[in-house]
């Protein structure tokens, strides 16, 4: 096999797919399952949906373009608000997209129309981590227009937090999201299907001792693919934690020291942490992977292998006791920008397997 890679366990995506779509279902909120990390892999939106998942999400056209090609039968959700100049896209690949700008909305309209198709439209909220959202104070007005303009359908709100500023999803911002459900609800005369609370960092709030209210829905990327909740990066118990791995090949191994030598400029990508202490002589080996393949900064190595810098192609290691041969393997456990940037380099060979045997039929 060649390297570097991505060996992807779709087994293990298909178990923490069902496991939070069935701890969820018992709180009465769906999953739509995130797919921009996978930039739309047939392969990976195929077992999702064997898992029980009936919509998918992709914050990029060109992903949902990809499922569709590949036959995908999912209902397709484009969770960035669309660009003006891929509203026509957007409504012939996606059945519904998230939305907070009328100006789009209007072109959206436009593009239905044209298209002699509906469009799902679900309104997002800014409810304080100052990503996308309108000001609560606006959505009424918001709506009012949309309900205006032909050949759209309001789905549903939703809201985004602990992206752009670690906002946590919280009983006040919850609530204040189901409040305003219930009064678009009220003052329109009609039925919100989709109150959709967050992402991955959502899951504490969504299945912790409490009323969820009109949460109704999570979309959820990171946590089905890592097996972890973003806020504070850890283990979710009973999922996979090792679903995707990354593979790299050692192309240089020698004894060096652990110090450079001669008059410190900056480094290839600025300056990092100020130098390590003087270790001696280590076991220095260079993996042929680097930024260009990979965030190396979220990268995780085997005990007894410490990572001591990168630059566009090299990875460099102290492998310590455990001398590292050249054309040998070294497989590291990825966080969430490693695991996205290694997905989407052409560089990263992806080899998916081990689904329990079955053959892979969407
Ligand atoms: C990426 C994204 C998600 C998924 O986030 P995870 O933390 O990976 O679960 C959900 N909603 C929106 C709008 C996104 O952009």
């Amino acid at each position: 096999m060649s390297a570097p890679r991505l060996e992807i366990n779709l087994h293990k995506i298909h178990h923490n797919a069902s496991i939070l779509i069935q701890r969820l279902a018992a709180r009465g909120i769906s999953v739509t399952a995130v797919t921009k990390a996978t930039i739309g892999s047939p392969e990976i939106a195929c077992i999702l949906l064997n898992a029980g998942i009936n919509t998918l999400g992709d914050s990029r056209i060109e992903n949902i373009e990809t499922m569709r090609r590949a036959g995908v039968a999912a209902t397709m959700s484009l969770i960035r608000s669309p660009m003006l100049s891929h509203v026509a896209r957007a409504v012939i690949y996606a059945d519904i997209s998230f939305n907070s700008e009328l100006e789009v909305i209007r072109g959206l309209s436009s593009a239905a129309q044209k298209a002699k198709r509906n469009h799902g439209v679900v309104l997002m909220v800014e409810l304080g981590d100052l990503r996308e959202g309108i000001m609560p104070g606006d959505l009424e007005q918001t709506v009012r227009e949309l309900l205006s303009l032909p050949n759209l359908v309001l789905k549903g709100i939703g809201t985004n937090l602990a992206c752009r500023s670690g906002v946590t999803p919280d009983d006040r911002n919850m609530t204040e999201l189901s409040t305003l459900a219930d009064a678009i609800e009220e003052k329109f005369n009609l039925t919100l299907d989709i109150v959709s609370g967050g992402n991955s960092p959502n899951l504490n709030w969504a299945l912790g001792n409490h009323d969820t209210g009109r949460v109704n829905n999570l979309r959820l990327g990171e946590s089905i693919l890592l097996g972890c909740e973003p806020l504070q990066r850890l283990p979710i118990e009973g999922l996979h934690t090792d679903a995707i791995t990354l593979v790299a090949e050692v192309i240089e191994s020698k004894d060096k020291p652990s110090q450079p030598w001669g008059k410190l400029g900056q480094t290839a990508f600025g300056q990092r942490a100020p130098p390590a202490a003087d270790q001696g002589r280590i076991t220095q080996a260079i993996l042929a992977i680097g930024e260009q393949d990979t965030d190396p900064g979220g990268l995780q190595a085997p005990a007894g292998i410490d990572i001591l810098g990168a630059s566009s192609d090299h990875l460099i290691v102290n492998s310590g006791q455990c001398h590292q041969p050249v054309g040998s393997e070294i497989r590291f456990q990825l966080n969430y920008s490693a695991m996205l940037r290694a997905m989407t380099s052409p560089f990263v060979e992806k080899v998916m397997g081990a689904y329990d045997g079955k053959a892979i039929t969407c």
